[in-house]
């Protein structure tokens, strides 16, 4: 397969800010890709060459693609640089400089997908002394045979600058439609998704085996299963009445969210965004080893540090200092961590996930050998409001957030990837005003003026749709950054800026700067109030009306364990809203 078609399908991808066109694009290009090549092409449409977890990633330092263009191109690296400063895109830049080769050279070697993908895959994978000098030599010599469209996109993917937008559900639509026969059969392809994380698995198994295929896909050891999310709800008699009359409400720990992979001795651990992080937490590993009782398994746990001298639970922050790649050791003795485990997905070859949650729960009692470190989450089965509330002041008392009550019908699946009402989070602050905190994507950004001139005033905030899988603004927050966070703003920023509103990004507002929607920060509110501008819950509380954030605050904390999906939802604002409201009235 050409290399040209995949870089032909981008070149319109890029230039729509509509999704369904983008979609109809990439079905066109996978209905062209050859059977053996589809899960490459599914993994390079998103920048990648492997699934997220698998953690080997393009990634070039600019200077050194510089460097690649100037070697494949014939010019200097200082007149490569100019062009940069002038394009701020070194694939722009690339493809200006072999558009002035193209006519000198007519016998270039035609690219194909086969060696696009497997010079890249060298390129992430070469360590070492000799590396550097390979990687530029690699991508020179893709680059001189690069069409100056190909060299643009070439360029953009080995400097994680890819940007076309193209979502994971926008590729599970359009394999639905290319392989599943129609969009009836995204909710297969989805499931299957769901459970391995790995789209281009996924991609290989639909046109390989059909939807039937996918139809008998099941969990597999190593591959991480999306974690399944709760909604929120501000009352314990709201709860119970949203989960039939009855629920098991579990304390909802302040830690980590930690899948486990045990297969025999061997255990993977990765966290809530499906990044493999093993080596962070060898005690867990240690813990997890010696203390699932059952061969094989996948079970789910909220690791939290606890204090080395009293045992308590300490809060989350504190857990952040385990995020590191040196020092484990001394940071494992200073921030040691307790495993509560809430769940069990795949136990001895049994694919648990379909299976209803007490079930699930049963058998997860019965593999864990508790101790001081290891635990199943504390739980309580009951009907009775009074006794929630009491259970849920007692969690509270032990330093958790609260509760999440978990529905026990027959249907309780374990919702892989899907934030849905068999688990609801009951969190302490709902009481009062806005005390909580949300999290918000960052899609956009004003101009600063006075002192503020030459970085961003303020920041277009957005919260997270999942059914139409699109940001919908609710704030424009300049409060809570520091002079020096501020300064660093477009810096940090920059990778993410795009030229026009995102595709997903549905915002009334015109900013003077667009993002992709990527990074995710803590924002605290005073209130929340119906808004005519935002686009936030439009017509859910008041027609004509969406929901906006008052007086917003930047907390100070990024939430980089979160991606932009995993932000706070149209419906937890709108719910916010509500409690609130009742709160105001009682
Ligand atoms: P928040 O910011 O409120 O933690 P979140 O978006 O990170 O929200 P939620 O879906 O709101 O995640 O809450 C579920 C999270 O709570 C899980 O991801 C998990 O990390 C944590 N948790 C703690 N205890 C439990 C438990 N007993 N069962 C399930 N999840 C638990």
């Amino acid at each position: 397969m050409k290399y040209s078609r995949i870089a032909d399908a981008y070149k319109k991808i890029e230039a729509t800010t509509k999704r369904l066109e983008m979609t109809d694009y990439l079905v066109e290009l996978l209905k062209q890709t050859p059977k053996d090549l589809i899960d490459k092409v599914v993994y390079l449409t998103q920048g990648k060459l492997y699934p997220d977890f698998i953690g080997i990633e393009i990634g070039i330092a600019e200077k050194l693609a510089i460097r690649a263009v100037a070697k494949a191109t014939g010019h200097s690296e200082k007149e490569i640089e100019e062009d940069l400063t002038k394009t701020g895109d070194l694939g722009k830049t690339a493809q200006n400089f072999s558009k002035e080769k193209a006519q000198a050279q007519l016998f270039r070697e035609l690219l194909t997908v086969q060696k696009v993908y497997g010079d890249l895959d060298k390129m992430a994978k070469s360590t070492g002394a000799g590396s550097v000098d390979q990687k530029i030599n690699l991508l020179a010599g893709l680059l001189a045979n690069a069409t100056p469209n190909e060299a643009k996109f070439i360029v953009r993917a080995v400097t994680g600058q890819l940007r076309l937008g193209i979502a994971d559900m926008t590729v599970l639509d359009a394999l639905a439609i290319a392989y599943g026969g129609g969009k009836e059969a995204r909710k297969d392809v989805e499931r299957a998704y769901n459970i391995s994380s790995d789209l281009g698995m996924v991609a290989k198994t639909v046109v390989e085996r059909g939807i039937e295929g996918l139809r008998r896909f099941e969990v597999s050891l190593g591959d991480p299963i999306r974690p399944m999310l709760a909604e929120r709800l501000g009352s314990p008699q709201e709860i119970l009445e949203k989960l039939g009359g009855k629920c098991i409400a579990e304390f909802k720990y302040d830690g980590e969210r930690i899948q486990a992979h045990k297969q025999g001795d061997q255990v993977t651990l990765f966290s809530r965004r499906l990044e493999n992080i093993t080596d962070q937490y060898p005690d867990a590993v240690d813990l997890f080893k010696n203390y699932v009782k059952a061969k094989d398994a996948i079970v789910e746990a909220e690791c939290v540090a606890v204090d080395p001298d009293t045992g308590e639970m300490r809060p989350f922050q504190e857990l952040m200092h385990r995020r590191r790649k040196y020092g484990i050791k001394k940071a494992m003795e200073e921030y040691p961590v307790s495993l509560f485990i809430f769940d069990a997905l795949y136990i001895d070859g049994e694919d648990l996930t379909l299976k209803a949650y007490p079930v699930r729960h049963k058998q997860l009692e019965k593999i864990i050998k508790q101790n001081d470190h290891v635990k199943v989450a504390e739980y309580l089965i009951t009907d009775n409001v009074d006794e929630l509330e009491r259970f849920f002041e007692k969690a509270v008392e032990s330093g958790c957030e609260g509760l999440i009550c978990k529905s026990i019908a027959e249907d309780a699946a374990y919702q892989a990837g899907a934030r849905g009402w068999l688990w609801i989070k009951y969190k302490r602050d709902y009481k009062s005003e806005m005390t909580d905190t949300v999290d918000l994507v960052v899609v956009g950004a004003f101009h600063g003026r006075g002192k503020r001139a030459g970085t961003y005033g303020a920041l277009l905030l957005a919260t997270y749709d999942p059914d139409e899988d699109s940001f919908k603004t609710v704030t424009k927050c300049g409060t809570g950054f520091t002079d020096e966070e501020l300064n660093k703003l477009p810096e940090m920023m920059k990778k993410h800026r795009i030229p026009h509103r995102h595709a997903r990004v549905k915002s009334t507002l015109k900013a003077d700067v667009w993002f992709e929607p990527a990074v995710v920060v803590e924002t605290m509110g005073a209130e929340i109030t119906l808004s005519p501008i935002h686009t936030c819950a439009v017509n859910v509380i008041r027609k004509g009306a969406g929901l906006a954030i008052r007086f917003p605050r930047f907390t100070g904390n990024y939430r980089l364990d979160k991606s932009a999906e995993d932000a706070t939802t149209v419906n937890e604002i709108a719910q916010m809203y509500r409690n609130q409201l009742k709160t105001l009235a009682e």
